[in-house]
């Protein structure tokens, strides 16, 4: 058998691309999370590697016996774990035409398509979710796709560190950083990947909102400035991943500017929701100030995971910090001057065609697609908190003005967290938990692409019926 065959590629390709569709067709049919215990999908397997080709049939049936049944079904309408995952049509025929056309785009020479196409599909993001002119690739500023806001946070971090020390003419030793105590782990992983320790990194307080404390900021840089440390970043959330808090962004750059410290944002899934205009003033006030901001599209824009973006108000730091030219990837275009290089970018050298996929996911839903997927994930969520507000037996914990709901059980931290176990023992529902001040939450995120009325009125009957 010819296993790398047009012919099998097509036939098998077909089939395939049927079995996905069912499986999004029928993927709230399964327990959205598999009762599988540690190391039972291995002993289905093989212990060794097949010497000759095995044929399609029996690898899509083990698809089917092993695989399926031990996954978490994120593409599941009753998946509220986390934050969604949001597979589409046009995203996953995206990721299957950048696999085909298998470039690596790492230079504009090595592929001008793959460069050029990602820079107007960046671009027309700034005109689709109102983000500032300046993060525009006309301007000093630019965009860039990334694999995960966690790799774009690492960008800001390095970026941020090199115009520090290159500014101040001082080590590693003195730089500090900020961010609220909300913020993603991926902002302390970030700083230890940047040759710095967690100490260096200072968490700032929250408000009621959990939202970062602006004057607490002020106070702790003023502290550290007395000290003779070097204030370089700020890294406030659009979004915080427990309760979708969102930090007073102005009040932090007033702090930033104040003091020339580079100021990131991290909205990894609220970013999304500037593709409504009425949420403009909540997800994208003081943009125009900040220094750099990402968000994934793979979130809650309709995208495939893997898609960050990440945006710059001035790409020379970045590209300072990042570029690096050895003589094998010389070519006239580069030397040039006139293209962008977007291996200088980010950290790995190579890249996929990702911007295929948001460039489907745009053309084929437009912006009237794209808000209405938006407005459904908030309306959704309204109702549901709106039931836990009318219920005594309910109390919420953080505002909700997207699309997450958190709420405890009025009987504390152990009928929470009963009360949460329950609903996922159903497997007709997927919820997840965090901490909120000193109390246990229960997080229900909505925005899957295929959530509907129907699965969040579901989810509030098990509650209903559970608590
Ligand atoms: N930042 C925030 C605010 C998040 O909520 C998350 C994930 O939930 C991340 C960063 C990390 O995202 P990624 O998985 O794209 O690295």
């Amino acid at each position: 058998m010819k296993t790398d065959g047009i012919a099998e590629f097509r036939d098998a390709g077909h089939r395939l691309v049927d079995w996905v569709a069912a499986y999004l067709e029928h993927a709230g049919e399964h327990p959205v999370q598999p009762d599988v215990a540690p190391g039972s999908v291995r002993a289905r397997l093989p212990a060794h590697p097949p010497e000759h080709p095995e044929p399609w049939d029996a690898i899509v049936s083990d698809l089917d016996r092993i695989v399926v049944p031990a996954i978490t079904h994120w593409q599941s309408p009753s998946f509220f774990g986390f934050f969604p995952a949001n597979a589409s049509g046009p995203s996953i025929l995206g990721d299957l035409v950048s696999s085909g056309l298998g470039v690596q785009g790492m230079s504009w020479a090595t592929s001008p398509a793959c460069t050029e196409v990602e820079t107007h599909v960046l671009d027309w993001l700034i005109e689709l979710l109102g983000l500032p002119e300046r993060f525009r690739s006309d301007g000093p500023g630019g965009g860039v796709i990334q694999d995960s806001a966690s790799s774009a946070n690492l960008c800001a971090i390095l970026a941020a560190r090199d115009r520090a020390r290159a500014r101040a003419g001082t080590g590693l030793g003195k730089l500090r950083a900020y961010t609220s105590t909300q913020a993603h782990s991926s902002i302390e992983k970030g700083i230890r990947v940047a040759g710095l320790t967690p100490a260096q990194l200072r968490t700032i307080d929250v408000d009621e909102t959990f939202a970062m404390r602006p004057e607490a900021l002020a106070a702790a840089i003023a502290e550290d400035l007395d000290a003779g440390l070097v204030p370089f970043l700020v890294v406030a959330t659009i979004g915080t991943t427990s309760s979708l808090a969102i930090d007073p962004v102005d009040a932090i750059a007033d702090v930033c500017a104040a003091r020339g410290i580079w100021l990131h944002l991290d909205a990894a899934m609220a970013g999304a929701a500037g593709v409504v205009a009425e949420l403009r003033p909540l997800v994208n006030r003081g943009l125009d100030r900040v220094d750099s901001w990402c968000f994934d599209p793979h979130k809650w824009l309709l995208t495939n995971f893997d898609c960050d973006v990440l945006y710059v108000a001035d790409r020379a730091p970045l590209l300072e910090s990042l570029s690096v030219l050895p003589e094998y990837l010389r070519n006239r275009a580069t030397d040039s001057g006139a293209v962008i290089d977007y291996r200088d970018w980010h950290v790995p050298l190579g890249r996929r065609f990702r911007a295929l996929k948001l460039w489907f996911v745009i053309r084929r839903y437009g912006a009237a697609g794209l808000r209405a997927h938006i407005e459904r994930g908030v309306r959704l969520a309204r109702w549901l908190a709106d039931r836990i507000d009318d219920d005594d037996r309910f109390v919420r914990l953080a505002p909700c003005d997207l699309s997450l709901v958190c709420f405890a059980h009025r009987d504390g931290d152990a009928a929470t967290e009963a009360l949460l176990d329950a609903v996922n023992a159903t497997g007709r529902a997927f919820l997840t938990h965090t901490r909120l001040g000193a109390r246990y939450s229960i997080r229900a995120a909505i925005g899957g692409t295929r959530t509907e009325r129907e699965h969040v009125e579901a989810l509030w009957d098990l509650l209903d019926s559970l608590a």
